[in-house]
């Protein structure tokens, strides 16, 4: 199997590289956004258990829609349908208010698939890692707290996917006092 994924896998790291080039993270260092896609891949494969090459390519160009210019259709010409079918699935519309994308994450990651929940879960766990490494720039103490508050109520229909990922999530809203 393995020279085709490495294969797979470069190719989707290199297009998220140049998608993602001119975007940095909201923390005060502004990391480059390339470290968010890889890092979510990392969790999925390190703290998962997850080898499923198309979760993998999925979660490597899972903010490409969403945050730079890119098409599905492009996604799917390079990479096959199933992979653009997760990052569909993962992708917020930008055409909604702001307010409207996160209730409607919560609404409807109950109906995901597994491999888009899987991608989800991961996609949670590093960004609230993020906000207890940095506080970005701009953020107050209540608006992290919120974040959690939101993730947490969007993992509650996310659960019955990946025991291991769960478990890492409900260890940090436990401490913020968010599950008993
Ligand atoms: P945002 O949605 O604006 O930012 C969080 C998102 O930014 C994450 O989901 C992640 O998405 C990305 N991200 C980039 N860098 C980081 C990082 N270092 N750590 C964590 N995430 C990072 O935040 P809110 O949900 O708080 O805000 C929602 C809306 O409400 C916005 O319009 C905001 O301006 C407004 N608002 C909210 C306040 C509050 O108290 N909640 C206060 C003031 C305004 P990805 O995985 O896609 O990269
Ligand atoms: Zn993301």
């Amino acid at each position: 199997a393995g020279n085709l994924v490495t294969e797979q896998l470069i190719e989707c790291m290199n297009f998220a590289a140049v998608k993602h080039r001119n975007q940095r993270r909201k923390d005060p260092d502004k990391t480059p956004y390339i470290n968010h896609p890889l890092g979510v891949a990392y969790i999925l494969m390190k703290e998962g258990g997850i080898t499923d090459v198309q979760v993998l390519q999925g979660a490597l160009l899972h903010d490409t829609v969403e945050d730079t210019e890119t098409t599905f259709e492009e996604i799917e010409e390079l990479f096959g349908s199933e992979v653009r079918g997760i990052v569909a699935e993962v992708t917020d519309d930008k055409t909604l208010p702001k307010m409207e994308r996160k209730r409607l994450q919560v609404v409807n990651a109950p109906k995901k698939s597994h491999k888009a929940k899987l991608v989800k879960l991961a996609d949670k766990l590093y960004n609230l890692r993020d906000l207890e490494r940095a506080t970005p720039e701009g953020w107050t103490t209540e608006r992290v707290m919120e974040y959690f508050r939101w993730a947490a109520q969007v993992v509650e229909g996310l659960r019955g996917t990946n025991q291991m990922l769960e478990n890492k999530l409900d260890e940090l809203f436990k401490a913020r006092g968010i599950l008993p």
